[in-house]
């Protein structure tokens, strides 16, 4: 199990985590952020337990500002 964590207000749209991780996070139609689908905000971050953390992995890893976090559980 892992808990995915993205501390979404701080994205700057650059679009790279949707990109490697399209399953995972999409840009928001709305305000062009990337969104962590399927996740719940806790303390104004977004949050999602899974199984495997996949590609976010890789996500987390192309994020110029470091916003999205693994947390193994
Ligand atoms: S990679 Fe980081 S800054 Fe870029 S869209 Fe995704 S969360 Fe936002």
């Amino acid at each position: 199990m892992a808990k995915i964590i993205h501390d979404r207000k701080r994205c700057i749209r650059c679009g790279a985590c949707a990109s490697v991780c399209p399953e995972m996070f999409e840009m928001s139609e709305k305000d062009n952020m990337a969104t962590l689908k399927n996740s719940k905000e806790n303390n104004g971050v977004f949050e999602l337990e899974v199984d495997e953390a996949g590609c976010a992995e890789q996500a987390a890893s192309v994020c110029p500002l470091k916003i999205i976090e693994i947390e193994s559980l």
